[in-house]
Order: C-alpha cells, then structure tokens, then sequence
C-alpha cells in the first residue's frame, strides 16, 4: 500500500513539474514595436544626451545591431516582407497600390493595394494557427482585417482622424464588434495640437511655412499633416496599451510612422545658415572626389549633419521613447521585446530620405534600419548581419517553432542566451502556405480615400 502511494505522490510531482515546465516555456512572449524609418544616426546622439531614458535603459541589456533592408523601400512592401520573413516576389506586396479592372464597365483604377494581394502567410497567422494568441496594431497592408486568433486592428482605422464616420467602415478591425472598444481613442486634429506641443513638434503656421519651405509646395503640403501624422500615432499607441492592459497576447505587433514622417522633414528645421554653408562641401561631387582630403571632409561633415538632424528629430523619437516606456511596463516578464525599423535615412546629396535615388545616392545600399531585442532570454551585445527577413524567422525560434524552407532569413538565435533556446536545432517545414489572396479586388470607400492623400502627401503615390 504504502509503495502504491509512493508511487502515486512520484507521478503527481512528475506530471505537475511536466505541467509546470510546458507552462512556463509555452509563456513566453514577444512584443514587436515597428518604427518606421528608425535609425542609429538619430537615435545614438539622443541617448548619448540622455533624452530618450527609454531606449537608454532597453539598450543596457540589449542585443543590438543594424538591419539590413532592400530596394524599393517602400514601406507596405518591407513590412510585409518582415511580416512574412520573404521577398516580395513571394509574398505579392510590391508597391503601394495596383490596377484594379472592372471588365464589365471596361474601366481600369488605381487602388491602393490591400492584404487580400498577399500571397504569403504573416507571422500573426502562423503563431495563430498553432493556437498562439495574436494581436496586431497598424501594421502596413493589413485593411481588410482578416480573422485571427485575437484581434487585428488594421491600418486603415487611422484614417478616420479626419471623418470620424471612417470608423463605422466594414473590415478595419477583427473582431469587428471590438470597434466599440477603440472609438473612444479616437482623436480629432484639433485633439493633437497639445500633444505637438507636448513634444515640441514643429506646428504648422504661415509664418513658419514662410521660414521653412516658402517654395516647395509638396513640403508645404507635408508640413501642413503633420498633426495628423501625430495623431495617427497617439491613437495607435493608445490603442495598443488598452489592448496590451486588458490582456497581453502571445505576439503582439505594432507599427508607428512619426519616426519615418518626421524624417521627411527634418532637414527643413535645420539651421539654415548651417545648411548653406555645409551642403555644398557635401554634394554627390565631393562625396565622390578623388582627392581623398575633400571625400574625407564631406563624410566628417555628413556626421556632423547627422547629429544636427538627430537634435531636430527629438520629438518623433521622444515620442517614441514614451510609447517603449509605456508597453516595458505593462509587458510580461517572459516577455521578449523586438524593436525594429523597415530602413533607415541618410543624406544622398540634397536632403535626407530612405529612398536611394538613381544617380543620387550613396552609398548604393538603402540605408539600413535598426534591430533591438531585449528581455530576460537575450544575451546582451552586438547583433552582426541582421536582415528584414530575419524577423519571422526569429519570432518562431522564440516560441520554438520550426521555421519554413521557403522563408528568406533566418533566426537570430545568437542573440538568445537560454541554454534551451541554443539547444534548438534548425527545425524547418517546407512552407506555412499563402495568405488570404483573392483576386477580388476590394471596393473603393471613404478610408481608402483618405489614406490615398495620405500617401500622396508624403510623395508615396502619384
Ligand atoms: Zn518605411
């Protein structure tokens, strides 16, 4: 009797240890934060001046490096390719908008390209199918909001700072009735004038388009939106941590635009005085010289710029900063938090941009974003030839998942220090599938309008 007892307690301990071990490694957790545009020239003079305490503290305990990405760097097409860990002649995102015909009336239109084009599945739709909870925030082309295994909160909801009406639109979040719950974060402009002010935003005013950009109509244009932008951004940061508050998901996906937005501008806000007497000594002509003197002068000064542009990009970057401090202190502890930038910016001649122009760019390579990852299972360091299509992959090693064959990148398993994590071998499938793809092109409506202009503002679409 007292051995069948004995045996009893032996298997209780060992099934409740099993049932404790499979708990706590089927914990863990990733947040993944998407700034757009993000970079290392900016963020690095801001730390160093202890202006973002966010990024200061992450960056103590992180595993850090550069994140290689690709021509065209269009955003829709770079998320979706770190979305899916493939190149976007795999996963069918390949501009920003695509033709749609209507053979019947014989009229052919220029829509804004949407995720029913995807042909490749996204990482929420893998970790879902394996019964992971997801939820996603204002990631690029994900209107209309397909089912997931959570909730999905697509990138089209954003433009409804202009016509509150956009909210009551069809497929902008998954589960629809969630809708309820995000209305009361929704902002007006004139909702975003204290929180430009609260960073120190450039407003716009005539007086200041007069200093800044009196001839360039498309900056003006530009400057004009840069409320909305902000506002944009605020909603999508509130949003986030009402959904993070309420239940954090296994993955949790979000992307904001100031970082990438702001950027566009910077350049403007800079010392004009300083501009005319250095941009000179750093066109193309110079950056090229083969007298190795005037090349060294232009790079040193092309530094300098950069630490000057960094000062103007304080507010994108500050914002930034709060919305980090904010999700680091509502996260799990089993949390894995991935930062990360689709490309960078840098100077190519005659301003500051993330898109290397032909013949005016240099170097050649588009400039590359930022990759950070911190939390109790990453080995702080340098992290060494980082790609965009690396991302997925990672997000799968994390939950220790197989990766797929036909996936571009591959897991940064060097940044985990868990000796369980390091034992992982390179379990791989052939492939996770498609995504939703239909051909079926999804009607015109008012959100798809505005978030045309909005595209069209930052010069994205013609
Ligand atoms: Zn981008």
């Amino acid at each position: 009797m007292k051995k069948i007892i004995i045996i009893i307690l032996l298997l209780l301990i060992l099934s409740g240890g099993l049932l404790a071990w499979k708990y706590f490694y089927h914990k863990h957790k990733v947040i993944v934060i998407g700034l757009d545009g993000a970079t290392w020239k900016f963020l690095n003079p801001l730390m160093k001046e202890h202006k973002l305490p966010n990024f200061e503290k992450i960056m103590k305990n992180a595993a850090y490096g550069e994140l290689k990405t690709t021509k065209p760097t269009k955003s829709a097409v770079l998320w979706t390719s770190i979305a899916t860990g493939k190149k976007m002649e795999k996963h069918g995102i390949v501009d920003w908008t695509y033709v749609s015909e209507d053979a019947k009336a014989k009229i052919q239109r220029v829509q804004l390209i949407t995720g029913k084009h995807r042909t490749a599945a996204t990482i929420w739709e893998i970790l879902g199918k394996k019964n992971y909870t997801v939820g996603v925030v204002n990631w690029w082309v994900t209107y209309p909001a397909t089912p997931v295994n959570g909730f999905l909160i697509s990138d089209r909801l954003r433009t409804a700072i202009i016509k509150p009406s956009i909210a009551n639109e069809k497929n902008l979040v998954y589960p629809p009735e969630l809708i309820n719950e995000l209305k009361p974060y929704l902002l007006k402009p004139a909702n975003t004038i204290p929180i430009m002010m609260k960073y120190g935003f450039e407003t716009y005013s005539q007086e200041k388009v007069e200093q800044f950009f009196s001839p360039s109509k498309f900056f003006r244009n530009m400057f004009s939106q840069i409320h909305l932008y902000v506002g944009h951004d605020q909603m999508t940061a509130n949003w986030s941590l009402h959904m993070l508050r309420k239940k954090q998901p296994d993955f949790f996906g979000v992307v904001m635009r100031i970082t990438d937005v702001y950027a566009h501008l910077g350049w403007k806000f800079i010392d004009k005085q300083y501009l005319e007497d250095t941009v000179p000594q750093i066109k193309l002509d110079s950056i090229r010289s083969k007298d190795e003197a005037v090349r060294h002068k232009a790079f040193k000064l092309i530094h300098e710029l950069d630490q000057k542009y960094a000062e103007v990009m304080l507010p994108a970057y500050k914002f930034a900063d709060d919305f980090l401090g904010e999700v680091m202190s509502i996260a799990d502890k089993n949390t894995t938090i991935i930062i990360i930038s689709d490309h960078g910016f840098m100077w190519h001649g005659g301003g500051y941009d993330h898109n290397p122009m032909i013949g005016h760019s240099y170097p050649d390579e588009p400039p590359r974003g930022i990759i950070i990852m911190y939390g109790k299972d990453v080995i702080p360091g340098k992290i060494e030839n980082a790609n965009i299509y690396n991302i997925t992959p990672t997000i799968l090693y994390a939950f220790n998942e197989p990766l797929a064959r036909d996936m571009d990148g591959k897991a940064i398993k060097e940044a985990f220090s868990d000796p369980i994590f390091q034992k992982r071998g390179d379990k791989r499938i052939a492939s996770y599938g498609v995504g939703p793809v239909s051909s079926k092109a999804v009607p015109t409506d008012a959100a798809e309008k505005e978030m045309m202009e909005d595209l069209k503002s930052l010069g994205y679409v013609q």
